[in-house]
């Protein structure tokens, strides 16, 4: 996973670039990148390690420009992997976020042809790719490249020439956020939040036009598109630190409230399932999520005659025929999970009926999905998840509750839940402790975290977290 930006309006673009990288630093920080546009041509810093670490180091001036931070999938961790990506004369710059499969054949033909290759990645191609398409018009050469291309992208394309802005997609995410003459690029909403709350969301290879007045243009098949704008429901505030040191301790805080506002979403349970009574049961979900997932199994399975089986999404294909699944539960905190999200349109176009768990109102499976039950986190922006597992967690006890004819099971539960915020508000208070033991475990290399039963995903998940919090191994 990686994370783009791009900005093009009458501001410095540089500040609101970094300021928004920061904000999609959870989707990958090996190294990042900017590229700003001026009167001079393509201005780029790329370096290896996290933007916070080299803020300073640079200092460009220009109104329009994109960036990206990145978690290496093709090529190693480099400055000349970091993206943004050149055509050959460094008047194009690409930054993108996915995975080209016919990178090897793409890469061979363009070597061929004499263009010269700087890095290892498959994404540099895409900047090559619109080079030899461009005549003229950037959203054609976009289009056309886009065209060559298998896999998946979001990917930003900036243009010294025709002093565009260019932003396409297919199976990755972005969002279009529409200010006052300016427009804002990003992978994820919590991003551009401080910006604007009026986005676009492009469907799969919709070419996006993001010109220099503000003016915004969406084709489909190069037909231009009526623009569907929407509404976000957060407000900026909930992406600011507000005095806690670090977003993750601020997420953890936010634990009662979280749930307090999932839990009053759902006053009288949730409501109807696309499928009356499912004999079966299939959760979807990866990572966090799917530790949440395995909650639900383990809950439903135990309380209900409903059989439950949780996959971890990505090796879900590999697994099964997938024929007869009864009902199909993704559980995703962006709604973007590229490996839940493929088996869940595989799924959906076989016939089955979907519910989406998610904490974002218009991502990908919300649209997707038949029927949508939302977290309401609010937007998590710490690298791990936090409030999300628990908010997910809440949700699977209240399908759990829907899916048993145990009458008395179904009310342990929910009046478990609506003690829940109070206890958890209770745990957060023993900080103090919490922090001792977290000092005394940083003396270990290895953890093993054992548990029994229901508490079994919740010592998955910590484990998870040592791991990529902490690097220990758990
Ligand atoms: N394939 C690109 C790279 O390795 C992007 C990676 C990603 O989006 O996860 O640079």
């Amino acid at each position: 996973m990686c994370g783009i930006v791009g900005y093009v309006g009458s501001r410095e673009a540089l500040p609101i670039l970094l300021d928004s990288l920061e904000r999609v630093t959870y989707r990958g920080y090996d190294s990042f990148g900017v590229a700003v546009l001026n009167g001079k041509g393509i201005e780029l810093f790329k370096q290896v390690g996290s933007v916070d670490g080299h803020r300073g180091e640079f200092d460009f001036k220009g109104n329009a420009g994109i960036g990206h931070t990145r978690w290496a999938t093709v090529g190693g961790v480099s400055q000349q992997n970091a993206h943004p990506h050149t055509d050959c004369e460094g008047n194009i710059a690409i930054v993108h976020n996915g995975d080209i499969e016919n990178y090897r054949d793409l890469r061979d033909r363009l070597l061929a042809e004499g263009h010269e290759l700087k890095s290892e990645t498959d994404s540099e191609l895409i900047a090559h790719l619109v080079e030899n398409h461009l005549n003229g018009s950037l959203v054609e050469a976009v289009h056309n490249a886009s065209q060559e291309i298998e896999g998946s992208y979001a990917t930003a394309v900036l243009d010294y020439n025709t002093k565009e802005l260019v932003i396409t997609r297919n199976e990755s995410p972005v969002v279009i956020g529409i200010g006052d003459g300016e427009i804002f690029i990003a992978s994820d909403a919590p991003a551009i939040l401080p910006y604007t709350d009026r986005v676009l969301y492009p469907e799969d290879r919709d070419i996006v036009l993001a010109g220099a007045n503000g003016d915004l243009k969406v084709y489909r098949n190069g037909v231009e598109q009526p623009l569907q704008i929407r509404k976000l429901s957060w407000t900026s505030g909930q992406t600011e630190k507000n005095g806690y040191e670090h977003f993750m301790l601020k997420e953890i805080h936010e634990q009662p409230t979280a749930l307090r506002d999932t839990l009053a979403s759902y006053p009288d349970g949730l409501p109807g399932l696309p499928v009356e009574s499912p004999e079966r049961l299939l959760l979807l979900a990866c990572g966090t999520s799917y530790h949440a997932a395995l909650y639900a199994e383990l809950l439903i399975t135990s309380s209900s005659n409903v059989s439950a089986r949780a996959h971890v999404a990505s090796e879900y294909a590999a697994r099964t025929r997938g024929t007869s699944e009864g009902l199909v539960v993704a559980i995703s905190q962006s709604g973007e999970t590229a490996d839940t999200l493929a088996p869940i349109r595989a799924l959906k176009a076989a016939g089955h009926s979907i519910v989406g768990v998610t904490n974002v109102q218009e991502s990908s499976l919300d649209r997707l999905a038949d029927t949508v039950f939302q977290t309401k986190a609010g937007p998590e922006v710490a690298v791990a998840s936090t409030k999300t597992f628990t908010t997910q967690m809440a949700l699977m006890a209240l399908l759990a509750a829907e899916l048993t004819d145990d009458a008395q099971v179904a009310s342990d539960i929910r009046s478990g839940l609506r003690s829940l915020p109070g206890k958890v508000e209770q745990l957060i208070a023993r900080s103090d402790e919490i922090q001792k033991v977290a000092e005394w475990l940083a003396g270990f290399e290895h953890a093993f975290i054992v548990a029994k039963g229901a508490h079994v995903p919740v010592a998955l998940e910590a484990a998870l977290k040592l791991k990529e919090v902490a690097y220990m191994h758990a």
